[in-house]
């Protein structure tokens, strides 16, 4: 065995095989893995093993699609075969329209990564899959490439490719520790002895928390029984003729493929369990759980339903075992937060089918820094402290119910609710409001007209609409309040904190005392990174000279994992993060000022406190931090209150805008307004797939001042100029907002990729950016807009629609 390698990739089930694959694949060849048993000895081996290319967003498309295109080759090569069956196809179900809506979206997102699905009716349902009823069915999603693989065999392939390529496999060496050293390396200690390495990457499957103890790390993984069985030969299938598709049955909640003559049925039951809570018996190796057809009994009717041929066989094996899931349901693949050098690529609960992608972006990450497609759906840093066992475990019951059944537009499932909230929270309830969740945060989307309002779950414009234009319409004439909490701030201190800044930033970073100003922060690639603001806030009773960071509510973890990576010995900067301690309320519209120079002593005329300003005061006898920044377009104001003294504040408000007709405004309203003024959302149309001159955010970047990350990666893209632009759309319908992901097409080819969609309020015009190639992107150039499979007339309007000089936020 190696004492010192690169990468020590813990774990030999489709994960860490692939992982071990890919960064051999991406140079990286002097690295090995450990297995504590044989390969695939944990959920692999047992695994239904359907390769599937549905995801619902491009990333797990993209990588799906790499998925697929590695296994066949695989399968191809002839000094080592393996058991792949490619393109039987796959059918998703669906019984109502507003499935068959999402279904038509998610075509029209995958078309822009290549990836052709087909929205289909019952009867062709019924025609690919000769064993299926029509009842109850209004048609499905065809997935052409869907199949299935020998799991066994993929992982041995995969392992045997990277030992030819350099890497090394250890089987039946357990890791029992882990040590971090002061320069960042790692010592993973086994029971046959220590291995120093760079980077060590957690692929333990259901025993993730095992090794991330030894890391002194909780990942909110939680593992789930799950079963299927296998039939006896069906006749039907045989004379068939032709290899029975997938199906995904949204309705009934099973799956099913063929195996042999025979079907493979698995089971996504209601009543369903978690597994290994209280620990794993460690001699739980190339095992099972007890099979437990009693719990499926819900589930199994409607399987039989649906395929009455399952009624006629026998069944003649029953798997039951452990599948893991994740507090949000998708996988986590990257860094491990906190921590230096260390990744994971775990909570797969359907690794086979996206193993292979998950692997080649991970490698790609550990070797290069970033992958080729923005990977935050799938990043370990997406989630903040909250995300503990008990948390997690109801998450995943639920996700696991729902197996199927993809997430709508504004759905938020009850699971785990309230998970964060403020002092506020339940005075904001009394007011009728209907809450989002924002990193685990009850955020107010809008308030409720009555107390039974619920639109239902749906791609069109849902019944919130008029309420959202209200809450609008009195921000634009009067003034409106809206608590945005979880809100991420951190606090940078210490001498060199503006030279850091600086160092971090791509453009101007302001130093001024009692002065705020936004920037972007790229990553060695010269790609948008993330965004912030800074504020100089004066030495006072408060605290010393010191810079406000404020940026996404989900970017905690990212951000200070970014921040505190690039300082260097000896400088003199501290960053402490204050994001659960501190909640904005935002005060916005034309009376804004009244309501504040009457609750709050001091000049807050236009002259003494401008635009982009920041000052410390008292909100009546609320301490508060109050900035002038605007996110709708209107005259506004953050006010930054610690939690303690939140709801003092807010009464202080209350009380003095009576005359004002204040009225409250949820993150709906403010979604509606940012998009009538440019503004960008991280993760939304902020990516490290584009460059901030493509994101349209050159304003924002001083090449000639001093070097900052990714300045030279940015002046080599800057040669080759850009290769698409983000720009604003106005899109011809009234009935339905553009979802992101939807493509947009130019005599039948993908132009572009919308990223944001919402109805302007104010301007009365269905927006949505998108980034769009570069001879579609001039003001005045017209697409059509796949909207849910409608093809919608689309036009480039100027970026920000809504009061482009800003005069209004000035007032
Ligand atoms: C019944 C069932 C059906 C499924 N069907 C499908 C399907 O149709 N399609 C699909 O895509 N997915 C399916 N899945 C999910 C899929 O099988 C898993 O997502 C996948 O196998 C997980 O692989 P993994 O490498 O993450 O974990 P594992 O296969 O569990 O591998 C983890 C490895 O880490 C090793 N390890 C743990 N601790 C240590 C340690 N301390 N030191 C060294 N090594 C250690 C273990 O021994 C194990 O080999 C199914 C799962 C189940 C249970």
């Amino acid at each position: 065995m190696k004492s010192r390698t690169r990468a020590v990739v813990i774990g030999g089930g489709i994960a860490g095989c692939s992982t071990l694959y890919h960064l051999t694949q991406e140079g990286w060849v002097d690295v090995v893995l450990v297995e504590r048993n044989e390969l695939t000895s944990g959920t692999t081996w047992h695994s239904a093993a359907q390769v599937t290319n549905f995801g619902m967003n491009q990333t797990m498309v993209g990588l799906k699609t790499h998925s697929i295109n590695l296994y066949k080759e695989l399968a191809e090569d002839s000094d080592y075969p393996i058991n792949y069956h490619h393109g039987d196809g796959g059918i998703r179900l669906a019984n109502t329209e507003a499935q068959m809506q999402g279904y038509r979206h998610f075509a029209s997102m995958a078309r822009g990564m290549d990836v052709h699905f087909e929205v289909i009716d019952a009867e062709e349902c019924a025609r690919r899959h000769p064993l299926i009823s029509t009842d109850n069915l209004l048609g499905g999603l065809w997935d052409p490439l869907d199949g299935d693989i020998d799991p066994a065999q993929l992982c041995q392939a995969l392992a045997r490719r990277a030992r030819k390529a350099g890497a090394e496999v250890y089987r039946n060496t357990s890791v029992v520790g882990l040590t971090q050293h002061k320069d960042d390396t790692w010592t993973v200690h086994t029971e046959h002895g220590d291995i120093d390495c760079d980077v060590v990457v957690n692929a333990c499957g259901y025993r993730v928390n095992e090794v991330g103890a030894m890391m002194g790390v909780h990942h909110p993984v939680a593992s789930m029984e799950h079963q299927y069985f296998l039939t006896e030969e069906i006749p039907a299938i045989k004379e068939a003729g032709h290899r029975m598709p997938l199906i995904r049955c949204a309705i009934s909640d099973y799956y099913c493929r063929q195996e042999k003559n025979g079907l493979l049925v698995g089971f996504y039951e209601q009543n369903c369990k978690t597994w290994g809570m209280d620990g794993i018996d460690p001699n739980f190796v190339n095992a099972l759980c007890p099979d437990d057809l009693e719990r499926i009994t819900d589930v199994l009717e409607g399987a039989f339903a649906r395929m009455p041929a399952l009624t006629e066989v026998g069944i003649h094996t029953v798997v039951n075992g452990p599948i893991t899931y994740t507090i949000d349901g998708a996988p986590l693949v990257g860094p491990i937060p906190g921590k230096r050098n260390a990744y994971c690529i775990i909570g797969l609960r359907a690794g086979l089918g996206e193993g292979g992608g998950h692997g080649w972006l991970l490698a790609q990450q550990i070797v290069h820094g970033e992958a080729c497609y923005d990977t935050w759906v799938l990043d370990p840093r997406r989630f903040a402290g909250h995300a503990n066992v008990e948390l997690t475990a109801l998450k995943a019951i639920e996700d696991y119910q729902n197996e199927f059944r993809f997430h709508f537009p504004h759905e938020h499932r009850p699971a785990g609710r309230p998970a964060k909230t403020t002092p506020l929270t339940p005075a904001l309830a009394a007011e009728g409001a209907e809450f989002t969740v924002v990193n685990g945060w009850e955020r107010v989307d809008y308030i409720k007209p009555s107390p039974d309002f619920h639109p239902a779950l749906s791609f069109d414009f849902d019944d919130a609409f008029d309420v959202v234009a209200a809450e609008v319409k009195n921000i634009q004439e009067n003034v409106g309040l809206c608590e945005v909490n979880g809100f991420n701030r951190f606090e940078i201190t210490g001498v060199d904190r503006h030279s850091f800044l600086d160092r971090m930033f791509c453009g101007h970073v302001t130093k001024r005392e009692g002065r705020v100003g936004l920037g972007y922060l790229l990553n060695h690639h010269g790609m948008v990174k993330s965004e912030a603001t800074i504020a100089n806030l004066p030495a006072s009773d408060r605290g010393p000279e010191r810079v406000w960071y404020g940026s996404a509510a989900a970017s905690e973890y990212h951000d200070m994992d970014w921040l505190t990576q690039h300082l260097r010995d000896g400088e003199d900067v501290q960053i402490r993060s204050m994001t659960n301690d501190q909640t904005i309320l935002v005060l916005a519209g034309p009376m804004a000022r009244r309501v504040l120079s009457a609750c709050a002593r001091g000049d807050w005329s236009r002259e003494a406190f401008p635009w982009l300003s920041v000052r410390e005061c008292f909100i009546g006898f609320a301490p508060a931090t109050v900035m002038g920044v605007s996110f709708s377009g209107e005259l506004a104001y953050e006010i930054h209150v610690p939690n303690a003294s939140l709801y003092a504040a807010y009464l202080a408000l209350r009380e003095a805008s009576e005359a004002h007709g204040l009225q409250l405004f949820g993150a709906r309203a403010v979604e509606s307004m940012r998009m009538e003024k440019g503004f960008l959302h991280w993760k939304a149309d902020l990516t490290t797939e584009f460059d901030p001159f493509e994101t349209g955010l050159g304003r924002f970047v001083r090449m000639e001042k001093g070097d900052f990350i990714g300045k030279a990666a940015l002046e080599r893209w800057m040669a080759d100029g850009p290769r698409r632009k983000l720009v604003t759309l106005k899109v011809d319908c009234t009935h339905a907002p553009a979802h992101a992901g939807a493509s947009l097409m130019q005599d039948g080819k993908v132009i572009g990729i919308v990223t944001s969609g919402e109805w302007g309020h104010r301007t009365g015009m269905n927006l949505a950016y998108a980034f769009v190639d570069l001879e579609h992107s001039a003001e005045g150039c017209t697409s059509k807009l796949d909207l849910c499979g409608d093809l919608i007339h689309a036009t480039v309007i100027p970026f920000c629609p809504y009061d482009p000089d800003h005069t209004r936020i000035r007032s």
